[in-house]
């Protein structure tokens, strides 16, 4: 048997190609210089014991698929993947073996990371505290190098039509569920996980850069896990406003207005360099990153005061200017993926978390589109201007025709 897919399988020098026109020619990332194409393969075979197959139902299309899709993302990943994959590590789907306690026909939902346990290896200092987004071993034991599934050749990935996944990665959803919520479980985690990196003390006040999927979960998980007091939100798009208003932003403001915004309502010092954007003497004491571009990063650096902590939550695809770092004393930390967390002072599974927030919040509406995966080039297109197009997340519906 076959099995519909979509596989990256470009080499290097292809990469450069889109990296150089990616980002200027709109088209091209999904056009004939595209890394990706759409393939039948040999239904993926479970590999060992607490292994399984999955049919993923939806399948979500991140910030993270898009920069590597384009060569935006770093030459670091590159001993960390397995060419070729199936990316797509955003999946709700069914489950077509029992595998230990979760049975067969259950809805479940993929942890992606491919950790010590998935690898068949004693637990990394990381893993066995349950940090395994941290797992040292994510390219060793019988599996193929891959930090997550989605981007490792053995275990296939969301964007086709069967996966492998191993029992420490499987999350049974509720039945009460819709298909578009489950799908939102895994970057709902990675938002819990991101909000709990950012440390916020009783009312201070944040500024979250971006209001795409990544940053309206952030803000939703900070106004429910976190005593923070006025968060300040970046949106480029009017539809973004929108949702950043809904989902609890104390203020909205373009990319321009923030540095005078900030400055306003913290009572900072505004200086203007002979080059460059403006800083503050002042700011907000925590700011989240949710873009990962050169300008947001500056952003955030430029508007945190002195001994503040900036969050790094998108893929980081430009070099900011440290300068701040070092004269302000920030904290500059990563928020990478979801894990185990400490809630109220209990340790908790952040799938979990990510449930309980999901349950109780509008957040059907975040899905805005899906796609067959044979129209994968208007999918990839409409999710690389989906913050113009008024869309947060676009998702593959793999089993469709
Ligand atoms: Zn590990």
């Amino acid at each position: 048997m076959t099995i519909q897919a979509l596989e990256l399988f470009r080499s290097v020098p292809r990469y450069l190609t889109a990296r150089a026109v990616g980002s200027k020619v709109p088209g091209l990332v999904s056009g004939p210089l595209a890394p990706l194409r759409l393939v039948n393969l040999k239904d993926p075979e479970p590999l060992g014991e607490g292994w399984g197959r999955v049919r993923p139902i939806l399948s979500g299309i991140c910030g993270s698929d898009l920069a590597t899709i384009s060569g935006k993302s770093s030459f670091y990943f590159s001993p960390l993947v397995s060419l070729p994959f199936v990316p797509g590590h955003e999946v709700v789907g069914e489950l077509l073996d029992d595998v230990t306690s979760v049975h067969v026909g259950s809805r479940v939902v993929i942890s992606p990371v491919l950790s010590c346990e998935a690898r068949g290896l004693e637990p990394c200092p990381s893993c066995a505290e349950g940090l395994t987004g941290r797992c040292d071993r994510v390219t060793t034991g019988h599996v193929s190098p891959g930090l997550q599934t989605g981007y490792c050749a053995d275990t296939g990935g969301g964007w086709s039509r069967m996966l492998v996944a191993h029992a420490s990665q499987l999350r049974p959803v509720p039945e009460a569920f819709s298909d578009r919520k489950a799908v939102l479980l895994e970057p709902l985690s990675c938002a819990v996980h991101c909000a709990l990196r950012a440390n916020v003390q009783p009312n201070a006040d944040v500024l979250v850069i971006g209001a795409g999927t990544v940053g309206v979960l952030t803000l939703l998980a900070l106004r429910e896990l976190t005593p923070a007091g006025r968060i300040t939100v970046v949106a480029k798009h009017p539809k973004q406003r929108e949702w950043a208003e809904a989902f609890g932003a104390s203020e909205v403001v373009l990319p321009g207005e923030a540095v005078g915004e900030i400055r306003r309502s913290t009572r900072a010092m505004k200086l203007k360099p002979e080059r460059g954007q403006s800083f503050l003497l002042g700011g907000v004491d925590v700011a989240i990153d949710c873009v990962g571009s050169k300008d947001s990063l500056d952003l955030a650096l430029r508007t945190t005061r002195a001994g503040g902590r900036v969050v790094l939550a998108g893929i980081p695809v430009g070099g900011a200017d440290l300068t701040p770092l070092w004269f302000r004393e920030l904290e500059l930390v990563g928020a990478y993926t979801g894990g185990v967390e400490t809630v109220n002072g209990k340790r908790r599974d952040s799938f979990l978390v990510a449930q309980e927030l999901a349950a109780a919040a509008p957040i059907d509406g975040i899905v805005g589109a899906t796609y067959p995966l044979r129209r994968w080039r208007e999918a990839i297109d409409h999710a690389l201007a989906a913050g113009r197009l008024g869309t947060l997340k676009v998702a593959f519906d793999p089993q469709a025709d």
